[in-house]
């Protein structure tokens, strides 16, 4: 992600780099070659101008000249102006006490991902031990209600429609009497988008604003618009009273620009950011980890964060213990494959380790996903002793029998057990030494 702006800015800081004493003048280049990142990455140009602005005045002064290491300070200059300029964070919904109704707005053009963004956070709410009430208010889309139903199902989340109603006031006012009646504590109204700003649109949106007098008004922004996401934004912030900005899509090849931008334009807090089309791919937006992987330094942060939450600690643990006694079997192997396919789509962990970025360019996601599911497959097709023990056990009339039921040419099932063993003895040099150790062999 970010890699316009990501590859842009890494040059620009090997041109810093490069030059063995920084004086004001080649200091000025190296930032004009920043500046020019941020307008190819999409950053609008009153940002850029604002941003380089302050970058300047930071970065030729008297202190980062003078100082042994310039070329980092001014790093830390540009990324200190990036943290700053996407912050404040606020990811609170400031939702009302238990038992009282919040009502969030949710709005954005047409494939923003509004819906979809309106299914993350009921997911998230209902994890949160809220009882949330997803409000059909698009009428115009033909099957956005359906949309939103089949969202709901999925997530066991309550939807309210009413097909029979043209006004999205009128729906809104019923759900909120509906809400009061199942009990419900938050709403989250899915209004209409469309394909691009019109006045029909925002009227209709400002009168929902007005008559149903919404808590929170939240603006989906598809990160991958570019320049027209800037656009789009201030036409919504004009028309709008905002609270905040979920940015989505930030798992593809989205520019940077957008999460500067936006939040420049709207001066309110980006509170989220959607990573994927899953329904559990919505993140908090950190400022600062955000800044990080623009300069391309990785997302190891949020990556230890999801690790933490995603994998189960009883599981790990009794794994741990295998390990020390030398025990690891493809029934353990199998469980660790899969726990790290649980953390999402493999090319976008890959994108969270410093340096793996770029080498994930050429690796086609679909490719990896499939690799680890026909893995996973083959495991799957064997005996129990034949996963404890499987260079020994496995002969070739088993070999071909395996292939047959998992799917796969003979040879593969014996590249998964060569990869095993290699990965058994690994994993047995580390048995007994301490995470920290074993996260230094893994870098070594
Ligand atoms: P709406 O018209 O604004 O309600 O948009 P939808 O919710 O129907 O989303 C449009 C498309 O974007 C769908 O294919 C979604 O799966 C996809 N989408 C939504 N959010 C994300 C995201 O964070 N990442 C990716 N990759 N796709 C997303």
């Amino acid at each position: 992600m970010f890699e316009a702006l990501q590859d842009g800015l890494s040059s620009a800081f090997k041109t810093l780099r490069g030059q063995g004493k920084l004086s004001e003048s080649n200091m000025r280049d190296g930032l004009k070659l920043v500046e020019r990142s941020l307008l190819e990455a999409d950053v609008s140009f009153a940002v850029v101008r604002d941003f380089m602005k302050r970058v300047n005045d930071e970065a030729v002064g008297e202190a980062v000249l003078k100082s042994l290491n310039p070329s980092q300070q001014v790093v830390g200059v540009v990324y200190q102006a990036l943290v700053d300029f996407m912050g404040p964070v606020d990811h609170s919904l400031h939702l009302k006490g238990k038992g009282e109704l919040t009502t969030i707005m949710m709005c954005g053009l047409q494939g923003s991902g509004k819906t979809t963004t309106t299914g993350k956070l009921g997911r998230q709410l209902k994890a949160a031990g809220r009882m949330p009430l997803m409000v059909a208010c698009d009428l115009q889309r033909p099957g956005a209600i359906d949309q939103l139903h089949i969202l709901g199902e999925q997530l066991e989340v309550p939807v309210f429609s009413d097909r029979t109603q043209k006004d999205p006031v009128a729906v809104t006012k019923a759900a909120q009497a509906h809400a009061k009646k199942i009990g419900a504590d938050v709403l989250l109204l899915d209004t209409a988008g469309r394909l691009h700003v019109d006045e029909a649109l925002m009227e209709e949106l400002k009168r929902v604003d007005r008559q149903a007098m919404p808590d929170q008004v939240l603006l989906v922004i598809d990160s991958m618009t570019g320049q027209d996401a800037v656009n789009s934004a201030q036409a919504f912030n004009d028309a709008l009273e905002l609270d905040g900005v979920i940015l989505t899509k930030l798992d593809g090849d989205a520019r940077g620009g957008a999460a500067l931008s936006v939040k420049h334009v709207t001066g309110v807090p980006i509170k989220y950011i959607g990573v994927g089309e899953h329904l559990d791919a919505l993140e908090e937006f950190h400022p600062d980890r955000m800044a990080g992987r623009i300069l391309g330094q990785g997302d190891i942060l949020t990556l230890v964060e999801k690790a933490q939450r995603e994998f189960d600690q009883d599981e790990m643990a009794r794994q741990e213990e295998r390990l020390r006694k030398g025990e690891f079997t493809l029934d353990d192997f199998r469980k660790q494959m899969s726990q790290i396919s649980r953390l999402g789509p493999l090319q976008k962990i890959m994108g969270m380790i410093p340096g793996m970025g770029g080498l994930m360019k050429h690796l086609d996601n679909v490719d990896a996903e499939q690799g680890m599911r026909r893995m996973l497959g083959i495991v799957d097709s064997m005996t129990a002793e034949e996963k404890r023990n499987p260079s020994k056990v496995i002969d070739q009339n088993r070999r071909r029998r395996i292939a047959a039921g998992s799917g796969v040419q003979p040879h593969e099932v014996n590249e998964l057990v060569k990869q095993f063993d290699a990965m058994s003895q690994v994993m047995t040099a580390m048995a007994g030494k301490g995470a920290r150790d074993r996260m230094k062999m893994v870098r070594d």
